[in-house]
């Protein structure tokens, strides 16, 4: 019967966390130093449901508007990630609509996280351990726990390829 049978969303997200686990250990790191953000940009309500019903909570967006339209259809347990370009004008608005919104993960620059992220911290006065590191994503999530980061951003390997409409 249907709930005998996994999504083929849940059984991917149970493999990525199983590379997490032997990455992790290979890094001689703890699990709990890595969280998982499953990025959902462009996937239905319905395969989401599939994801958290795996018992799955920390998921990411990246489009303002997608977000806001798709958290009220959703657990208000879920801990959102935006992940996207945030324009200042947008952000009280994602804020207001997103109650849940768990962290904002500014992406703007990938070129070479784990040094930026150590510049920053003594820019800052903080320990490098108090202070998060977003960097990997479906192909280099298990080099990125190696370089030591805290947040690893998984979308197609879970959700499958994405598939945008059409250009005119
Ligand atoms: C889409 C996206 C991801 C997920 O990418 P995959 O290659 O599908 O895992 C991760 N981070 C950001 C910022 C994204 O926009």
């Amino acid at each position: 019967m249907a709930h005998s049978l996994e999504s083929a969303a849940a059984n991917a997200l149970r493999l990525v966390l199983e590379r997490i686990e032997v990455a992790v250990h290979q890094a001689g790191r703890s699990s709990s130093q890595v969280r998982l953000v499953a990025v959902s940009k462009t996937k239905s309500v319905s395969v989401i449901k599939e994801v958290y019903d795996a018992g799955h909570r920390h998921f990411g967006e990246n489009y303002v508007q997608e977000l806001i339209d798709k958290a009220p259809q959703l657990s208000n347990d879920i801990q959102w990630h935006f992940i996207g370009h945030l324009q200042s004008n947008k952000a009280k608005n994602l804020v207001a609509n997103v109650p849940n919104l768990y962290m904002v993960e500014s992406v703007d620059s990938t070129k070479m996280l784990a040094n930026c992220r150590e510049e920053i911290c003594t820019a800052l006065g903080i320990r490098e351990e108090g202070c998060e590191l977003s960097m990997g994503m479906s192909n280099d999530f298990e080099l990125a726990i190696h370089m030591g980061s805290t947040n690893i951003r998984v979308g197609s390997t879970i959700f499958g390829a994405r598939e945008y409409p059409a250009k005119q």
